[in-house]
């Protein structure tokens, strides 16, 4: 005890310090996990040693206790809120990540229809499809084409849905392509599911357009370790036999996602994420200026089509990821160098597509997409 106060005033000091410094001077463009605001961890710094004056960490109290209860549900009625989400929907915290839930899904929605429809718009739709076919008989809808030299999406028109299916699930922002759709599938009667990882909460979005929405929390509302699930409560009773108990919806609507020790430090940074949200002026807010931060790269991406290129349909590039390419593949390692030397961070493109991808997320402040495109001008003129 003696030895912690010392350590809390020494650390208060710091932080004291830190404040006064302000402002890291690195902009962190990774796709996930991805960057966090500053107040956050800020926040998370000062009372890492002793929160809300306990004189014991978040991490370490008890996740039945009082004090991680009052986080646990505070958390969750600012998601309901930032989110508008209907008392008919659950909200799950849970570990695993996204990918757990390309199981779960199938696993507890399959029911007796046995089939399910997918739209593969990229890498996570592939794997949310290929984890689906352990269980039961998945159909691809729809994929992506390239038309006019364009990357895009076939409108619905075009797919061929199947009135009987489980469920229909898409990604509605594929994060390592930089695909976004901008308007949602209509399928009538069948449960629209949605992997929203990489942009829940940045724009506004319908929840009760939909049967279960989830996402991990690294790449726009926390750290990893925790993913959210939203689901409507008809259906939570159909999981297949053979569902291990920690895999059912059912069980964690019982216990509230406490079948077993939750991330909660993962929960606890989720929390300060959202609160943080809330107070710059929620959704819409983040919404323009995502909007804004997007139109700018776009933009000069265009406008230097000879040096930079984006070949995604202007109507499905997404507002959270931007990818992009160079002329050749020695610029684009002298791209990333330069960039890195003077704080422009974590741009290289996913190890499968390569180029360049600037992942923008509610946490990336509209400076850092000026320093970007600045960065960009000069070594276009530099290079070009
Ligand atoms: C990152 C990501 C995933 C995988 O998340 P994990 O936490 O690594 O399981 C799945 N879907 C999308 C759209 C993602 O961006």
């Amino acid at each position: 005890m003696q030895q912690r106060s010392t350590d809390n005033l020494n650390f208060e000091s710091n932080l004291l310090k830190n404040k006064a410094n302000h402002m890291r001077d690195v902009f962190n463009f990774n796709a996930g996990p991805g960057m966090l605001p500053e107040e956050v961890l800020l926040q998370a710094q000062a009372e890492m040693l002793d929160w809300h004056g306990t004189g014991i960490s978040i991490m370490e109290h008890g996740h039945r206790g009082p004090e991680f209860q009052q986080v646990a549900e505070q958390t969750e009625a600012d998601l309901r809120e930032l989110m508008n989400i209907p008392q008919n929907y659950h909200v799950f915290f849970l570990p695993g990540g996204a990918t757990a839930q390309f199981a779960m899904v199938p696993l507890n929605l399959l029911g007796r229809k046995m089939t399910a429809d997918y739209v593969d718009t990229g890498i996570w739709s592939k794997k949310a499809i290929e984890e689906a076919k352990h269980y039961g008989d998945i159909r691809v809808v729809a994929e992506v084409e390239k038309k006019n030299n364009w990357i895009t999406v076939p409108s619905q028109e075009h797919w061929s849905l199947n009135p009987q299916a489980a469920y229909l699930h898409y990604t509605p922002n594929e994060t390592i392509e930089g695909i976004e759709f901008n308007w949602l599938p209509q399928t009538g009667e069948v449960p629209l599911v949605a992997d929203m990882s990489s942009m829940i909460l940045s724009r506004p979005v319908d929840v009760t357009k939909y049967a279960v929405i989830y996402a991990g929390a690294q790449k726009n509302m926390g750290q990893a370790g925790i993913t959210v699930v939203i689901i409507r409560d008809d259906l939570i009773q159909t999981a297949l036999p053979h569902t291990p108990s920690l895999y059912r919806y059912q069980i964690h609507a019982e216990t509230h996602s406490f079948y077993n020790t939750p991330p909660t430090y993962s929960w606890y940074m989720m929390g300060l994420v959202l609160a943080w949200m809330k107070r710059q002026g929620g959704v819409a807010e983040f919404y323009q200026r995502n909007t804004r931060k997007a139109a700018k790269l776009y933009g000069f991406i265009d406008q230097h089509a000879d040096f930079y290129q984006c070949n995604i349909d202007p109507a499905y590039r997404s507002l959270m990821n931007v990818v992009f390419t160079l002329p050749d593949e020695a610029l684009t390692k002298t791209f990333l160098t330069e960039a890195a030397q003077v704080g422009l961070a974590h741009l290289r493109g996913h190890r499968s597509v390569g180029g360049v991808r600037a992942s923008i997320y509610n946490s990336m402040p509209e400076a850092g997409v000026d320093a970007l495109v600045g960065f960009m001008g000069e070594f276009a003129r530099k290079y070009g």
